[in-house]
């Protein structure tokens, strides 16, 4: 049985297609999120590459910030449980996961059994959100993919004390003109987003098996300031920004599996 899972986001679209709810055959990922095409060639994309047609996929489950507005699926869920089920589904171990996307950020914490016992959520705020590293990447004018290597360079990490995205812009722009090595600028942005996301953490009550998922996951400057903060180890896997999409197929398979025993 093949179920899809879509997790439109506010950045990016993704899709996973799972076979029998326990092995991935498919994946797509396309910039783009709600409001634009990018979550239906997402699918069109990964049903192509499979060589499937939407009447071989049992069903179809939505999540993500633009789920209500996808007319495709067969129904929707939270981020949140997509986010639990798809992060157990990499680490059958994980106790606390930590989302990063382009617009939130989300810590959710789970039992031994691995259902959801808390969750701590800035929805409110671009600091400490994929957001903020991209308006920074812009103002540099650097390829977002590039702040790791570069952050890995610096020697002495720039002290960025905005706490508002705005007004960090103004002071990252400052710090250039003054001479701040651009490696140091971009350490301290990435701090300033793990010294946020690490608050949320605390507050929710995160602990070991802990892991990353959603875009900023790919950011190893963000991981490890954010492993120094906490004082723990961040696992990352290479599905981390597809998290979402892995535990909305999952609830697909299980919604299936309900209905016909
Ligand atoms: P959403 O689900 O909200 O659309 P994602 O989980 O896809 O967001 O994350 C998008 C964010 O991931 C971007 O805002 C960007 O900061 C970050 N990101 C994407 N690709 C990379 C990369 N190669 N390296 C570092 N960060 C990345």
């Amino acid at each position: 049985m093949y179920t899809l899972g879509i997790d439109i986001g506010s950045t990016t679209s993704k899709c996973i297609l799972l076979q029998d709810g326990e092995k991935i055959i498919g994946k797509s990922l396309f910039v783009g999120g709600m409001g634009t095409d990018s979550p239906e060639r997402a699918m069109d994309s990964i049903l192509k590459s499979c060589e499937l047609s939407a009447g071989d996929v049992a069903r179809t489950i939505i999540t993500g910030y633009g789920r209500k507005n996808f007319q495709h699926g067969d129904g929707e869920v939270s981020e949140l449980t997509c986010h639990a089920l798809g992060g157990r589904f990499v680490f059958p171990e994980l106790r606390s996961v930590i989302d990063i996307g382009g617009q939130d950020a989300k810590v959710i914490i789970l039992s031994e059994s691995g259902r959801m016992s808390n969750f701590v959520m800035n929805d409110k705020c671009a600091a400490g959100t994929g957001r903020f590293l991209d308006v920074m990447a812009t103002i540099l004018q650097m390829d977002i993919g590039d702040f790791d290597a570069c952050a890995a360079k610096s020697s002495n990490p720039a002290s960025i004390s905005s706490t508002c995205t705005v007004f960090a812009e103004s002071e990252v722009i400052s710090q250039l003109a003054n001479g701040v090595q651009r490696e140091d600028l971009i350490a301290g942005i990435c701090a300033s987003v793990a010294a946020r996301v690490s608050a949320l953490a605390r507050r929710a009550g995160v602990t070991p098996m802990v892991c990353m998922s959603g875009g900023v996951a790919k950011n190893g400057a963000v991981r490890r300031a954010l492993e120094q903060s906490l004082d723990m180890t961040i696992e990352v896997s290479p599905l981390a920004q597809y998290f979402g999409a892995i535990g909305a197929a999952i609830y697909a398979h299980r919604q299936v599996v309900k209905e016909t025993r």
